[in-house]
């Protein structure tokens, strides 16, 4: 089996493939008030099309998914993608990452089709903030689904994003939520992926800060193994059920051996989060390119992965300052 090695020696087996540019929240570091552009439908990526890539892709050594959006569970139809998906056997891992809004009916059947891992956005544990951040109230929504999810046989992972001056104060209540509760905590450093460009903060809260904050409410934990290619540093409580890990996103530490590809939902090839995209798979798509054509341009496009997110984010061309919304990129 050929295998898509970049110049680094990082092999890429880790896809996180967009399946929409549209979202039913309006989560403030993600997106304006009034929301995106989103693309015409028939721009978007079909199933067949995200199937054929997929499959091109697990062929040459890909053996996990992460579905995103945008929020993956307001595309039409998208069970059926996941069933689709679930026929790969090439595919050892399918997780996705959603906002929990309309997913708590779906459990069940996710079980079924032995969905891995679900990462539920969720910024605040507080009604009220909930609605500050995203602009619309669906927290009781979201938090039965964290507590279904909970219970159930998927791995439940909670994003959090950490905004300076709105929800650092909830760090640790975050953190004491891994005490009891079978579920992982993980903190996200906030990001400029806002639609508008790098906002004012007053306060930096990178990794050694949020590390820092955590201290204070919980001196006592463990650091526990890095797992390769992991984007988290996770840590544990004494005699924890859960555990906690923070992500160090935009500080960009856990490039040496990033294993990850992305695909936008518009089918843009990203070597790496911080790039404004490589390649547009929908034109080779749509001239019927063969299946052994369609491998042999990831073996040429995808070992051109820059070094870290920092030579990406300086090499960008098309877009130089880093604003997109992450709807449009899928995280
Ligand atoms: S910034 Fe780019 S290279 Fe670094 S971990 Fe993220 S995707 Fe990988």
């Amino acid at each position: 089996m050929n295998k898509l090695i970049d110049k680094y020696g990082r092999q890429i087996t880790y896809l996180r493939l967009a399946v929409t540019d549209r979202c039913n929240l309006r989560c403030k570091y993600c997106m304006p008030a009034e929301g995106i552009k989103i693309v015409p439908r028939k721009e978007l990526l079909s199933y067949k099309e995200i199937y054929r890539i997929t499959r091109a892709l697990t062929e040459l050594g890909v053996n996990k998914i992460r579905l995103t959006g945008g929020e993956p569970f307001v595309r039409k139809d998208f069970m059926q993608l996941l069933e689709m998906l679930s026929y790969n056997d090439l595919l050892k891992k399918i997780n996705i990452t959603t906002n929990g809004a309309l997913v708590k009916h779906n459990i069940p059947k996710l079980e079924e089709l032995n969905i891995n891992t679900i990462n539920l956005s969720i910024d605040s544990l507080k009604p009220e903030r909930f609605f500050e951040i995203t602009r619309r109230n669906n927290f009781h929504d979201v938090f039965d689904t964290l507590n279904l999810l909970e219970k159930s046989k998927i791995n439940l992972k909670l994003n959090i994003v950490v905004q300076p001056g709105v929800n650092t104060d909830e760090i640790g209540d975050f953190v004491a939520l891994s005490q009891e509760r079978n579920l992982s905590v993980r903190f996200i450093e906030e990001m400029p992926f806002n639609g508008t460009g790098q906002r004012t903060i007053d306060e930096v809260w990178n990794y050694n800060r949020i590390l820092e904050e955590i201290r204070k409410s919980h001196p006592e934990f463990e650091i526990l193994d890095h797992e390769k290619s992991s984007t988290s540093k996770n840590f544990k409580l004494p005699d924890s059920t859960g555990n906690f890990g923070i992500i160090p996103a935009y500080t960009r530490t856990i490039c040496h051996d990033c294993n990850r590809v992305r695909i936008t939902a518009t089918g843009m090839i990203k070597n790496c989060l911080f790039d404004d995209g490589v390649f547009n798979l929908k034109e080779v798509l749509n001239k019927d390119i063969s299946n052994e054509d369609l491998k042999d341009l990831f073996l040429e496009i995808i070992p051109q992965k820059p070094k870290n997110g920092f030579v990406a984010e300086e090499n960008r061309r098309k877009n130089p300052n880093v604003s997109e919304s992450m709807s449009t990129i899928g995280g």
